[in-house]
């Protein structure tokens, strides 16, 4: 089913531009779409794209990735072995405000007359850019020139500056460059599971509070969780004009007030640097030193220096990542070259937000735009967001993927807990325990395992990191191929076959079922990767197989074990259909009524409740379609267009992680009208707000997906048998061209894909082989390679 684009803010103000995101008039009505698209982060922070003024705001918010507060969840009817830990992440200071007043006169948007208005995300230099000229009610004209950056090679730092210039008069000027606590930690709402909880009472308790000069430090600790935060910052103003500065702070609140009599035709720019600490160890005092350190730092470097550092991590970044495509206009939905290729750079660059410094953490559903899903890290990170990072940023890859092994005790003892060999990891965490209370379609999406270890085994194909695998990633298989082992039986209602009972595949639609196909073909997949490696240990590396052996307490015999489970896997298959039914279950259920479901009403989640849901044949996101996404060799052309025919119809992308496969499998099905029209739906989920819920932070995984769609989909790339090779789809349009840069094995080349020929071109390395269908081809930096596709698989 495919959606359509909502509350689409009028193109006349929201211009599209190839490398930024512009909105040329100030719209209170999309305030809180607009906070979240213009956000600016690292991965470490992340600020909400509010106004400096500090309002109006609709959600304003300021994270650290994985700095939250834990809460008891509260059962109305408990049970044994239920997630007890909530977990939601802070919103904490905010650093950025910036009060304006000439002639006393305080600068409130939604009263100025505004005489030019310009806002930017600019994703070349890793900013938010503000150009305004206000009128005020005396008329005087006053220029504001703001830019804002949260640093990306500088992770603790975020900078703004700030320049006032009167037009045509003098004007008493005050800048006044604030910091306060938020007002409210979420919007809970009853109804819709996927917003972050409310406080009742208050999440950040004072620690420390002083100011120096023009600097200012709070500090604060959660209660639960003992986390600690110093947040500190430091304002500069400057201008020939002398001026006055009065510093005053309390527990929650700073101000640096510059008083100034501005003259016309002189700026006056105040600089401000803003420093965030966590800690679960440090004390206050401790963490306050170390965000003055920082701040020392930066201050004594200024401004242009962390801009031009910026802008260079985003030159290697695009060179590294960029997608560019030329000459489409999309028909159907009347997209242009420039709105899709806005749209593409959009998702990147959104993703590059979310993850490039989540070092020791992972990346929240939302990235560190949002409270959505209160900050957890789920297996969007893995299936959708791991390949992208694989191929043009492996570091970042390397990182989350560390971060799951860290977790690895945890998720023994979960695993433990629920009477299960093995490990088990949490659906949805920010500390490693699992958080999901609702555990139908939370706990029982075991599939998770097999995520990880698929991500995992995609990083070291494609990178070559064999000491990450030997050191880390062997035990992680190790354990979750005992999980599957313990999961699962060989049952004789099904022939002696292995079956995996009470799970939840990635489709929430059909939640506690036997058999989820997805889940025992990516089961079966962790299997066997875990005896490739542990074999490959055994014959070729007998000190990291002791080493493997002592800390997993590794039996010899157990790799046959799961070699048993794995040639024995049992896949559902329905001879009349000649379709995998998505479980035991899927062609019993009785059909959802779509005719009598008005638009309104989806996503269903929000209006009906799960019984009504779980009996009936209706999903919602990509299950068996996924599944021949991720495991594309396993399928031929045929089982994957029936079985996408078949499922199609029934899919609701009530979940935005749906639209983005299903345009993958439709343009490697041929099926180039639907491609197109789940790829747009696809790209544009978060600049159009396809889902309608664009305020409550960006759906990184579908932004992940949109890379996926265009290598994967259109540009026909395959590496499931660890080689990569591409079987390029002929192009949506006669003209249109893709091109994008794959970072493999430590070299990068760039794919180029038209109408009648493909391009290979090595960009940096010395040498590498891939496939072109089904020929090898040897690329050096002075020879490229042209063909012309053959067959369109
Ligand atoms: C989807 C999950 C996803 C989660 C976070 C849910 O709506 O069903 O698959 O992991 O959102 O993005």
């Amino acid at each position: 089913m495919i959606r359509h684009e909502r509350l689409r803010p009028p193109s006349r103000d929201y211009p599209a531009d190839e490398w930024s995101v512009v909105e040329k008039a100030f719209h209170p009505e999309f305030l809180a779409q607009l906070e979240t698209m213009l956000a600016v982060g690292n991965g470490y922070l992340g600020m909400r794209g509010g106004l400096e003024e500090g309002g109006p705001n609709a959600e304003n918010g300021t994270f650290i990735n994985g700095f939250h507060e834990t809460w008891p969840i509260v059962y109305g009817e408990d049970a044994f072995g239920f997630a007890r830990t909530g977990q939601t992440i802070c919103n904490v200071t905010d650093s950025k405000i910036i009060k304006l007043f000439v002639d006393d006169e305080p600068f409130w948007l939604p009263q100025a007359k505004l005489l030019n208005y310009d806002r930017r995300l600019n994703m070349k230099a890793g900013t938010l850019d503000r150009e305004i000229l206000w009128e005020t009610p005396a008329g005087k004209q006053v220029l504001i020139r703001s830019r804002r950056l949260v640093s990306f090679t500088d992770r603790h730092v975020a900078a703004i500056s700030y320049c006032v210039t009167l037009l045509n008069a003098d004007a008493a000027v005050v800048i006044a460059s604030e910091m306060a606590l938020p007002q409210s930690s979420a919007s809970a709402s009853a109804d819709d599971p996927r917003l972050a909880r409310a406080f009742a009472d208050r999440v950040l308790h004072p620690r420390a509070a002083y100011s120096k000069g023009c600097r200012i430090v709070l500090c604060h600790a959660t209660e639960n969780s003992r986390l600690t935060l110093a947040c500190a910052t430091e304002s500069t103003l400057e201008s020939p004009i002398p001026h006055g500065c009065k510093t005053v702070h309390g527990p929650d609140f700073g101000q640096v007030a510059f008083t100034i009599e501005a003259r016309s035709g002189q700026p006056v720019c105040l600089s401000k640097y803003m420093v965030y600490h966590t800690s679960q160890t440090a004390t206050a005092e401790e963490l306050c030193g170390r965000a003055e350190w920082t701040l020392d730092r930066v201050t004594a470097q200024g401004f242009e220096p962390i801009l031009s550092a910026q802008a260079r991590y985003l030159d290697d970044f695009w060179r590294r990542s960029d997608v560019r495509i030329k000459d489409v206009q999309e028909e159907r939905t009347k997209r242009t070259t420039v709105e899709i290729q806005q749209a593409i750079r959009f998702n990147l660059f959104h993703i590059l937000q979310a993850s490039a410094r989540a070092e020791g953490t992972g990346v929240p559903a939302k990235g560190l735009t949002g409270q959505s899903y209160e900050g957890h890290y789920f297996w969007d990170t893995e299936i959708y967001l791991l390949p992208f990072l694989t191929y043009t940023s492996p570091q970042i890859a390397k990182n989350l993927l560390t971060f799951r092994y860290n977790m690895l005790e945890r998720a023994r003892a979960r695993a433990r807990e629920l009477g299960h060999r093995g490990a088990m990891f949490p659906w949805r965490t920010i500390n490693g325990e699992e958080a999901s209370a609702y555990y139908a379609a939370g706990t029982a999406q075991y599939h998770i395992n097999a995520d990880i270890m698929y991500a995992l085994r995609k990083y070291v194909q494609a990178t070559g990191d064999d000491p990450f695998l030997r050191d880390c990633g062997a035990e992680m298989l190790v354990e979750t191929a005992r999980l599957w082992t313990d999961l699962g039986f060989f049952s004789d209602a099904k022939g002696g076959k292995f079956c995996i009972n009470g799970v939840t595949g990635p489709d929430e639609y059909n939640a506690v079922v036997n058999n989820n196909a997805y889940t025992n073909l990516m089961a079966r997949e962790n299997l066997r990767y875990a005896i490739q490696v542990v074999e490959a240990l055994r014959a070729g590396d007998a000190d990291a197989y002791k080493a493997l052996v002592q800390k997993t307490a590794l039996d010899p015999s157990e790799p046959e074990a799961w070699s048993r489970a794995a040639d024995n896997m049992y896949v559902p298959y329905d001879e009349t259909l000649k379709i995998i039914p998505q479980d035991d279950s899927f062609l019993n259920r009785e059909p959802w009524d779509f005719r009598n479901t008005p638009p309104e009403r989806y996503p269903l989640l929000l209006f009906y409740h799960p019984l009504n849901i779980y009996r009936k044949q209706v999903i919602k996101q990509a299950d068996v379609v996924l599944a021949m996404f991720l495991l594309g060799d396993a399928f031929s052309h045929e089982t994957k267009k029936r079985n996408f025919d078949f499922y199609d119809p029934l899919t609701t992308g009530d979940s935005s992680l749906s639209s983005c496969v299903e345009a993958i499998i439709a343009a490697q099905t041929g099926d180039v009208e639907k491609a197109i029209r789940y790829g747009m739906a696809a790209l544009l989920m978060d600049l159009a707000d396809v889902g309608g819920n664009v305020k409550d932070g960006c759906h990184i995984a579908s932004m992940a997906g949109t890379w996926m769609m265009l290598t994967y989909g259109f540009g026909g790339m395959r590496d499931d048998d660890g080689t990569l090779s591409f079987w390029p789809r002929r192009a949506p349009q006669d003209n249109a061209v893709l091109r994008f840069p794959v970072t493999y094995r430590g070299q990068m080349l760039e794919i180029e894909i038209a109408l009648d020929k493909v391009e290979y071109a090595l960009r940096e390395g010395e040498r590498v082989v891939i496939r072109h269908e089904t020929e090898d081809i040897e690329l050096t930096r002075a020879h490229p390679v042209a063909v012309r596709p053959v067959s369109r698989r």
